[in-house]
């Protein structure tokens, strides 16, 4: 065979084919410019899931008339002119290949005005083939716009999902920099469609709640950490516990301020919730890495999402103790310690994180928080030292099946006080009827009789690309619980009817969170068991909820038929006994 030198063009699509693997990748390399270029604003707006048409305008520096060219020329790049550079082009992956990438695979034209220039100009390029530049009106920033992509490479475009799923990565993505930058005003349009608009007034939390809502923003904790030799530091927020999700993609790491992945990095954030989450939940955070410029590789991976770390462990250490730390040290929850009930004296961590314990905007400015001791603050409001219980066998989780109990009273709107013939029981009223209804739910749906209970005005639900992919491939059984839904339009189900056996307290949010839990179950057998628990979870009277009398009263009774009384589907115990012997003891009857 003879050996060839590739055509230039034939070489740049295959090298672009490295670096712009789907719309999403444009996106990101157009962003990252956009913000190399010191901009304030960048709005992005895309048609066709991008594949048509992609846009990122900014208010950027611009690039000169006559350096407009260069832009697009391979190994061109106005970020690095020197060796001593060289840790930047494998930190931050400048490395000059992203227009010339992008231009080769579609047709692009840029419009810019360089800061110091008068006019601006535009290129215009179709598959990398320059049609000249020209003077062109501008204000001051770029405009890129993108369209047909892969157009001249058919093969690829094959290969590309449905326009929503690739509309789905790109917000995704654009989600993940909103985060990062606060203080950048972003503004991201699908079809016209405003889909997300920040302020830019460099409020991390107000960031984090223009993107996950407030609700969100509000049960976040501020988590900072440093190393003391390496030059580390981490910065950023975690959900209280009570915010888990079903699936790792609320997980947003940042390095430098870019978004990445790492499997590690991942594991340390689970970690750090170790015995706060029940199984299968995970946490809600982001978190920026600074990290300096030589200890970090990006070039390991051609879109430069995956990065390795020279002191991996450090890193992993670090960000695992900061987590951990803010949370235990938000928790108003007494830590029993009682070696007899280890594992459940940690659970009871899981709940009770005050939302009064969070962290005030004033305790950062300028979208980072500055104020160190602010990540301790909370300690001070509510010190679970006070609360803190020390005998080692007061505590004993009921073992034996449960006898039938007369309800005394609540207390805090979420525990049951009630008396049964070996002394007192504490019952937590949510993970009780949790319980309950998990049981007649898989009873339910095994006996496949499911009975549906229309919802008065049906909803129409905006869903992520995972999450339809779970109604296409699991409608069967989302509706042998119950569920009746439509699609309707590209990424929108109507859901007309839920499962009459729960009275959902928000159909919408437990059928997107049941969506959520069969995405990441996909795979695994007890899926049917997490679809019951999900929706038990969804339907279970709250923490917070006054009960009547009669209410307390029947939920006792379901809970006592129940051949699992003590534990919740997730594994936390529903009910606290203290026994007359204990309780005799301590009161020194004894
Ligand atoms: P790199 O980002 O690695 O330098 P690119 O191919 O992405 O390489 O961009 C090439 C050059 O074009 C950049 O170095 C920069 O000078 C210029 N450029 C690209 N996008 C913008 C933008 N939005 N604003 C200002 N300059 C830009
Ligand atoms: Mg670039």
């Amino acid at each position: 065979m003879n050996i060839r030198v590739l055509a230039a063009d034939l070489a740049a699509k295959i090298a672009a084919g490295e670096v712009i693997e789907r719309p999403a990748s444009v996106v990101k390399e157009l962003l990252e410019n956009s913000l190399d270029a010191s901009a304030k604003q960048i709005s992005i707006e895309i048609q066709g899931g991008g594949i048509d048409e992609i846009r990122v305008t900014d208010d950027g520096l611009g690039i000169p008339f006559d350096e407009v060219d260069l832009a697009f020329q391979h190994h061109a790049t106005s970020k690095i002119s020197t060796e001593d550079h060289l840790a930047a082009i494998s930190t931050l992956g400048f490395r000059g290949e992203a227009l010339p990438s992008i231009a080769s695979v579609s047709r692009v034209s840029l419009i810019t005005r360089c800061h110091t220039s008068e006019g601006g100009s535009q290129s215009i390029r179709e598959w990398g083939i320059s049609e000249g530049v020209r003077p062109h009106g501008s204000p001051v920033g770029t405009s890129i716009t993108v369209s047909d992509l892969f157009g001249n490479l058919p093969a690829r475009k094959k290969f590309l999902k449905s326009p929503a799923t690739e509309s789905g990565k790109i917000q995704d993505l654009i989600y993940r920099y909103a985060l990062a930058y606060p203080e950048i005003k972003f503004q991201f349009q699908v079809a016209g469609r405003t889909k997300l608009s920040t302020s830019g007034h460099g409020d991390w939390l107000e960031a984090i709640g223009s993107v996950m809502g407030s609700e969100t923003s509000n049960q976040m904790l501020y988590v900072y950490g440093e190393g003391s030799e390496s030059g580390y530091k981490i910065e950023g927020f975690t959900g209280t516990p009570s915010l888990s999700k079903a699936n790792r993609n609320n997980i947003t790491l940042l390095v430098n301020r870019r978004w990445i992945y790492s499997r590690s990095l991942t594991f340390a954030v689970d970690e750090a919730y170790h015995g706060l989450l029940p199984e299968k939940r995970f946490p809600i955070c982001v978190f920026n890495l600074s990290v300096p410029l030589s200890e970090v590789d990006v070039n390991s991976h051609p879109t430069k999402r995956e990065i390795r770390f020279h002191q991996e462990s450090k890193i992993f250490s670090l960000l695992q103790r900061s987590i951990r730390e803010s949370l235990i040290s938000n928790s108003p929850v007494p830590f029993v310690s009682s070696p007899g009930v280890a594992g459940f004296a940690n659970r009871s961590l899981a709940s009770g994180y005050g939302r009064e314990n969070h962290y005030s905007k004033s305790s950062y400015s300028n979208g980072m928080p500055k104020n160190l001791e602010g990540s301790f603050l909370a300690k001070s409001v509510n010190g679970y030292q006070d609360t803190r219980i020390n005998g080692s066998d007061l505590l004993e989780t009921a073992k034996e099946i449960l006898p039938t109990l007369q309800v005394v009273g609540q207390i805090k709107l979420t525990y049951i006080i009630a008396e049964g013939q070996n002394g007192l029981y504490l019952v937590d009223q949510h993970a009780a009827h949790e319980r309950i209804l998990f049981d007649q739910i898989t009873e339910r749906s095994a006996s496949k009789t499911p009975q549906m209970q229309p919802l008065l005005q049906s909803c129409p639900i905006d869903l992520t690309p995972t999450q339809l992919g779970v109604i296409d491939s699991h409608q069967d059984i989302l509706r042998s619980y119950g569920f009746e839904f439509d699609k309707f339009g590209e990424m929108t189900v109507l859901l007309r009817g839920i499962p009459s056996i729960v009275k959902p307290l928000d159909p919408v949010k437990s059928f997107i969170d049941l969506l959520d839990v069969v995405a990441f179950e996909g795979l695994m057998r007890k899926r049917e068991d997490a679809v019951s628990a999900s929706l038990a979870c969804h339907s279970a009277v709250r923490a917070g909820m006054l009960l009547g009398q009669e209410e307390m009263i029947s939920l006792l009774e379901q809970l006592h038929r129940t051949p699992n009384p003590h534990t919740c589907p997730h594994g936390r115990p529903t009910l606290i006994h203290f026994s007359n012997y204990q309780l005799e003891r301590e009161f020194g009857r004894r």
